[in-house]
């Protein structure tokens, strides 16, 4: 098979199937469409190929069939963790956390980063993610090793190294100093990395979780977020276990929510990843304060920890996005997340849970990346095919998701997404760009 000229870097004019969620609430799906990168790498013409013009459309790279969607943004992945995925189905959190998890984050030094990261970003790129919120291990320089390898990649990274200082998986740490330490070099890595790459990547203070974190950590890191314009991120309301620890932890807090709000944590740059079991409550809390949650279906079922009532929270208003929480979900791809987000929704509803409409293929798509993208504050840069974005696109080889041999395409955008979700293959993106530049990864080359 002769594979298409592939654009490496802007400016380029594409000509294949385009389908975008767009600002407004409606889809773009143009069967034979154009689009075009300027030198900057930002989206100009977007339309049918015959308004194109000849001159364009001569000099246009010709990826027909494929289909040329939004890059996919992963809000919530632990990058240490990839070497471990898919272990431990099934088990608790905090046993999962003990057996599988702080050993591999302990063993993440230097060498171990500048081997694992690089691969971690080809991998991110190959499933079709272009931006990626991740958590790296405990260590300073294992994140400025993370952050080198997604500068030289190209990938849209936003990147926190774990604070933890009630648990710690590293013994050699003082733990009288050990609050101290970790801002300090969360500061550091603040000014080396936030808005680095001509603000390609960015950081995310990152305190894990509760219960590994003090009241004191939790409410310092928010502050210095708060001071660097820097992201906060943590977890929330994964499972039942959790939950009460949380509870037993800080009597003071009304309910899980309020411990992060106590500590000044909630707010638009924030992002929670799972917040499986919110309450009412909690939920109008989360949603008036603006905070983003980062929905992981795959995981949440992988270490049974619920069913997020995902038409309740969007019915609320709650800003969301899609996360593949790797290690605990098993795999990076947005698309995975997609189908297992679905099948769980319908699971609910086999249980009497859900009687409303529940979401279509398009709007889980949309989910993947213009909210995702939104929940980032960043719903005006990326996220969908339209004029003046940057293009963080991804290309999908519809041969890979089709089930006969030189079958067309479907001309129903649902039910294009519909066959991208449900028969998501490893293989079946061929291309990823950030701001039009080509990232390695994608299978062909
Ligand atoms: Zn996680």
């Amino acid at each position: 098979m002769t594979l298409p000229a592939i654009p490496d870097r802007p400016p380029f004019g594409v000509r294949a199937c385009l389908l975008s969620p767009l600002a407004d609430g409606r889809t773009l799906h143009e069967p034979d469409g154009y689009l075009a990168v300027d030198a900057d790498g930002r989206l100009g013409f977007i339309g049918p190929a015959s308004e194109a013009g000849d001159e364009a459309l001569a000099a246009a790279h010709d990826l027909r069939p494929w289909v040329v969607l939004p890059g996919m943004v992963d809000l919530h992945a632990h990058l240490p963790q990839l070497p471990n995925a898919g272990l431990g189905a099934g088990m608790d959190l905090l046993a999962w956390l003990e057996r599988y998890i702080f050993s591999l984050e302990r063993g993440f030094d230097v060498p171990t980063a500048e081997r694992v990261a690089p691969m971690a970003w080809r991998a991110f790129a190959a499933a079709g993610t272009t931006t990626a919120l991740v958590y790296g291990a405990v260590y300073e320089d294992s994140l400025d090793a993370t952050f080198r390898a997604a500068e030289a990649h190209g990938i849209r990274a936003i990147v926190g190294k774990v604070m933890m200082d009630r648990i710690t998986y590293d013994p050699t740490i003082d733990p009288t100093t050990i609050l101290d330490r970790s801002l300090a070099e969360t500061g550091r890595l603040i000014e080396r990395w936030h808005g680095a790459a001509d603000d390609r990547l960015r950081y995310a203070v990152t305190p894990r979780f509760a219960v590994s974190c003090t009241a004191d950590m939790l409410r310092e890191s928010a502050a210095l977020a708060d001071a660097t314009g820097a992201y906060w991120q943590t977890h929330i309301s994964e499972d039942l276990g959790e939950i009460a620890e949380v509870a037993r932890l800080f009597p003071e807090a009304r309910d899980y929510v309020d411990v992060y709000d106590r500590a000044g944590g909630l707010g638009p740059r924030t992002i929670l990843a799972h917040g499986v079991h919110l309450s009412d409550p909690e939920l109008e809390r989360l949603v008036e304060s603006g905070t983003r949650v980062a929905h992981c279906p795959v995981s949440n079922l992988f270490l049974a920890s619920g069913v997020m009532p995902l038409g309740r929270y969007l019915e609320a208003g709650l800003q969301m996005g899609l996360g593949s929480d790797v290690a605990a979900g098993p795999d990076l791809s947005i698309f995975t997340v997609m189908r297992t987000g679905f099948y769980a929704q319908h699971a609910r509803k086999v249980a009497g849970l859900e009687t409303g409409p529940l979401l279509g293929p398009v709007e889980w798509l949309r989910l993947g990346s213009l909210e995702g993208a939104r929940s980032l504050g960043l719903g005006d840069v990326i996220g969908s095919i339209e004029p003046g974005k940057e293009a963080d696109l991804i290309a999908i080889d519809p041969s890979y998701i089709l089930p006969m041999d030189g079958q067309a395409i479907d001309d129903d955008p649902d039910d294009i997404a519909s066959r991208m979700i449900f028969r998501a293959h490893p293989d079946m993106v061929r291309v990823a760009w950030v701001r039009g530049r080509r990232l390695d990864g994608p299978g062909v080359r």
